[in-house]
């Protein structure tokens, strides 16, 4: 049964001779049954036809298929007689007057959007580009942009149908009315399904967003900020003030006088439809942490360029980065880490604790024999076993990441690895400084030493130290005085000129200066409290003591 009531007869008529098409006529009369809005717009048209003329005595009936159809028709052929395309098929139409097999007209409501382009070739044309973009995906989000002067005329198309139900003795809201979106969603969610072969889920992370635009009718929206400037206020990065917010505002405030004074109840009709101007696939970022161990001293943590030209062939942040790149298909991760040591200092014990965030990753999940041979590496992992099977693929990606990253060199090693919440990594970040990091360093002295010589260093608790910028890391930090605590020291005779030192400072301690002084700007330094001049040979970061990312068992 087509879900129109006699009530529903003249709102039919009003909208058809406005231009609308049938889904839009259908979203005016209320009707909320989705499987209705998937018929084709042919039969919908023949549905609608049929309704109308269901009973001839009805005044409607006559009425609905003369005059103002014939009127936009015969408008629209005179004004584009030297076109060829729909209007030419708009002529046609005007001489036969009556409702046609096609309709070709675009709906002067939606401008096409539930009309061809909520179809299956539209459809089919997205999911060619969803195809060719090269994303592995179990389930998309659909988002889709519509150009603002839909609103506008949605709003003059409600006036005009709240005027008519007025006459009628009924009532009609704004929020009666069916959204334009939704229904597209009823529409084309099963299409899509259906051609990708996968749900679509609004928690997908993998997202598919169409941009329409209907240049023709831009200008719809104008006469708005006449009326209601407060709305249209420029803000920087929107490149028009007419976005989809400030017209709903706008139209909310609007009394239905003054916005029938500017626009008209009667819209002309389009020359054509929207167009997708931009289809776009895109996917969250996924993050991963671990630690990493760095056992070279001629490894900087990050790509290290000077003037375009590189200076060391590899990094840390290359080290890990590229395997996961690989994995995950991304073009671009962004390296953070819990402080950094410098080229020479090596990084041991459980490591330093970093994240990265992959971006726009075009792969998460493994291809079914990969996971067969991952699958008994997972099993051996308990915690694992709890989680969703997605989960269970990405853990797997990051598992055999790992192991990629630490076949690949000697000079690092990875623990760890896991996939981490964007906000989990806030917690490697914060509070950093308070936290304490051990180091252990090997001293040279100027004079010669006894074993004795030494020992009164790790009676020094708690030590104080004022640090001014250090000159090696001046050219990237303001200048400025920082307090520092070496919390204790611990040492070991080697012969008369060396020992070894093993520091726990707060972190951010300048360690190197606090062994060579940096000409005085470190106070006190190892060569004031020895009195003689101390040097560092050699420097290793032994522990950093943030707790995060949880440890694995190995
Ligand atoms: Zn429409």
């Amino acid at each position: 049964m087509f879900p129109l009531k006699e009530k529903d007869r003249r709102v039919v008529q009003v909208l058809l001779s406005a231009g609308c098409c049938p889904r839009c006529v259908l979203r005016f009369c209320c009707v909320g049954n989705q499987a209705t809005y998937r018929l084709s717009c042919k039969e919908l048209f023949t549905e609608l036809h049929m309704f109308l003329n269901d009973d001839k005595s009805k005044p409607g009936a006559a009425e609905y298929n003369q005059p103002p159809c014939k009127k936009i028709r015969l408008q629209d052929s005179e004004k584009n007689d030297d076109d060829t395309g729909h209007n030419g098929a708009a002529k046609l139409l005007s001489s036969e007057c009556v409702l046609p097999d096609g309709w070709v007209q675009t709906c002067t409501v939606c401008l096409g959007i539930l009309q061809d382009l909520c179809e299956r070739d539209f459809v089919k044309k997205v999911c060619g580009e969803v195809d060719s973009a090269g994303y592995h995906f179990s389930s998309l989000v659909f988002s889709v942009s519509l150009p603002p002067q839909l609103l506008v005329r949605e709003h003059a198309t409600w006036l005009l149908v709240k005027q008519e139900v007025g006459q009628q003795g009924s009532f009609l809201t704004k929020d009666d009315i069916l959204q334009l979106k939704e229904v597209y969603k009823w529409i084309t969610h099963p299409l899509l399904s259906e051609e990708l072969n996968v749900p679509v889920d609004g928690k997908s992370l993998f997202e598919v967003s169409v941009v329409f635009e209907h240049p023709e009718t831009d200008g719809d929206c104008h006469f708005l900020a006449t009326v209601c400037r407060d709305c249209f206020r420029p803000t920087k990065n929107k490149q028009s003030v007419f976005t989809r917010m400030a017209v709903v505002k706008a139209l909310e405030k609007i009394k239905d006088d003054d916005f029938l004074q500017q626009f008209p109840y009667q819209l002309e009709p389009p020359k054509g439809s929207c167009v997708a101007q931009e289809i776009q696939c895109t996917h969250n970022s996924v993050y991963v942490a671990g630690r990493y161990n760095k056992f070279s001293r001629t490894l900087p943590q990050t790509p290290w360029v000077i003037d375009g030209e590189r200076k060391l062939e590899s990094s840390v942040e290359e080290l890990i980065g590229e395997p996961l790149k690989k994995m995950f298909k991304v073009d671009h991760l962004n390296f953070s880490s819990s402080g950094r040591e410098d080229v020479d200092v090596r990084a041991l014990g459980n490591g330093r604790p970093f994240a990265i965030e992959l971006l726009n990753p075009h792969r998460i999940s493994f291809l079914q024999q990969e996971l067969r041979e991952l699958q008994e590496v997972i099993k051996s992992f308990a915690k694992f076993n709890s989680l969703g099977l997605k989960l269970l693929y990405l853990c797997a990606n990051v598992l055999c990441s790992l192991q990629k990253i630490n076949n690949s060199t000697d000079k690092i090693r990875v623990r760890d690895l896991q996939i981490v919440t964007r906000e989990a990594i806030g917690h490697m970040k914060e509070g950093e400084e308070e936290k304490t990091k051990s180091y252990s360093a090997l001293i040279w002295t100027e004079k010669a030493i006894g074993k004795n010589d030494i020992n009164f260093l790790e009676e020094l608790k708690d030590l104080k130290l004022d640090q001014r910028t250090p000159l090696r890391v001046l050219h990237r930090r303001p200048l400025a005085v920082r307090t520092r605590v070496i919390h204790s020291m611990r040492v070991e005779f080697i012969d008369q000129h060396h020992f070894h030192l093993y520091l726990k400072t707060q972190a951010g301690t300048y360690v190197k200066e606090f062994v060579h002084g940096d000409f005085g700007r470190t106070k006190p330094n190892l060569g004031t409290l020895m009195n003689m001049t101390t040097d560092i040979l050699e420097l290793d970061v032994e522990s950093v003591d943030v707790d995060w990312p949880p440890k694995l068992d190995e």
